[in-house]
């Protein structure tokens, strides 16, 4: 594997970054810190990405609305400190792990709404963003995005909702407006001993090439990173283009700048991150199908321990654990290889309250959950280090080779049809 390697940041490339900060239930919480030593030292994988709402707003989802009081009890400490104070991990292996520190700008957005503040003063910001850069200064994350919000369009909730109507009553110079101020406090902010990375929405092509042509020319020196947003729920054609244009610009400028594709971690993507050099990637699906779905739905596996690749004719689709197809079925990733997928379905079926009939969750449901999500997460890896040592061996046909090695012609099929546009 390739490494960067920089006072502050050693990471292995390509990097993914699981998100730890989506809200979750406390159990979820506990049982994820408690089998996060056996996780990392199991894949050799140390990389995370937390959410600054999560420290303010907390971990889990909250009964009442949004509050701001957790952020006392954490100011001015190391957050490897406070996960080591506040969680069930211990200190080895926290004192290890990198950590890229997002806002979770939706989740502060949703509070100004909350609170009935104008959208569009800055002031409405000040107390979150200063104890943003408070927060870094202490906190140390390795890399840590600007200061931007925006509403959160995935949400349902009434303050979400709220939220949207809100921004989008604003013009777009108004909330380029805010965002440019956001990101000039953030340069002026600028906390050495992190990463900054700067986070360009992709939506429209247009608007993102001339936002990175007017960072280039006005902060290359200050920005070490350019994450690539807002277009995880888009198709792959849009992926593709983006990066293309990422990857030439990047050349052709010779602008050493790292790039991190936000969202972008889903199984298609990778692959086109792996084509276009992107150094590190995240998503929370592997988390959100496994934790918070209410039945675990499971990856039908890609890839094995040894990164072979599976018989399975459907790998990369998600079926609910309690499926009668786990009632049999081998996986041999390195998790399901210590306690077999087969044995996993069982005990949390057995301690799952409502086909028990009982008012709380037995110990194993979380527990058995939490493997669910390795055994997902594991997939997302394996295929990130497959292809990049493909790529280091053969440059230019990296992917044919990876398509090659698919025996099972359906699923051979499946892959090329998704990522074809790579090949043209
Ligand atoms: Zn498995």
């Amino acid at each position: 594997m390739g490494s960067i390697k920089t006072d502050s940041l050693d990471i292995q490339i390509p990097s993914f970054f699981p998100i730890i900060g989506w809200p979750a239930g406390r159990g979820e919480y506990d049982n994820l810190f408690r089998n996060l030593s056996y996780f990392c030292n199991k894949l050799d994988h140390w990389t995370f990405l937390f959410n600054f709402s999560s420290f303010i707003f907390g971990f889990t989802i909250p009964k009442t609305n949004p509050f701001f009081n957790d952020y006392i009890k954490y100011e001015g400490k190391n957050i490897r400190d406070i996960l080591t104070e506040y969680t069930l991990t211990n200190r080895e292996v926290v004192s290890k792990i990198k950590i890229l520190l997002d806002v979770g700008g939706n989740r502060i957005f949703n509070k100004v709404i909350n609170d009935n503040l104008p959208v569009s003063e800055i002031n409405s910001y000040r107390r979150y963003y200063e104890a943003y850069f408070n927060f870094i200064k202490n906190g140390k994350p390795n890399v840590y995005v600007n200061f931007d919000i925006g509403p959160s369009y995935s949400s349902r909730d009434e303050v979400s909702i709220r939220g949207r109507e809100e921004w989008n009553k604003l013009s777009q110079s108004i909330k380029e407006n805010i965002n440019d101020q956001l990101l000039e406090i953030s340069i002026q902010n600028k906390q050495k001993e992190s990463k900054l990375m700067i986070p360009i929405n992709a939506l429209n092509l247009e608007h993102f090439k001339s936002k990175l042509s007017k960072l280039h020319s006005k902060y290359q020196e200050e920005i070490d990173y350019i994450g690539i947003a807002g277009i995880a729920n888009q198709g792959f054609k849009k992926v593709n283009q983006t990066l293309r244009f990422f990857n030439n610009f990047r050349r052709k400028s010779n602008w050493n700048v790292l790039c991190h594709g936000l969202g972008l971690g889903g199984w298609k993507k990778i692959f086109a991150l792996a084509y276009y050099d992107i150094e590190s990637c995240d998503v929370a699906t592997p988390w959100r199908r496994a934790c918070t779905d209410r039945i675990s739905q499971v990856y039908i596996p890609l890839i094995d321990e040894q990164l072979e690749i599976t018989s399975h004719s459907d790998p990369l689709r998600y079926e609910g654990l309690y499926s009668d197809r786990f009632q049999d079925f081998a996986c041999n990733c390195p998790f399901c290889n210590d306690i077999p997928l087969v044995d996993v379905r069982n005990r949390c079926m057995n301690a799952d309250k409502q086909l028990i009939n009982q008012e709380k969750h037995g110990e194993d449901f979380r527990e058995m959950r939490i493997r669910i999500f390795f055994h997902n997460l594991y997939q997302h890896i394996a295929l990130l280090r497959k292809l990049f040592i493909l790529k280091q061996e053969k440059p230019q046909n990296f992917i044919k080779s990876f398509l090659n090695e698919i025996r099972n012609t359906e699923a051979r099929k499946k892959i090329r049809n998704a990522v074809k546009d790579l090949m043209l």
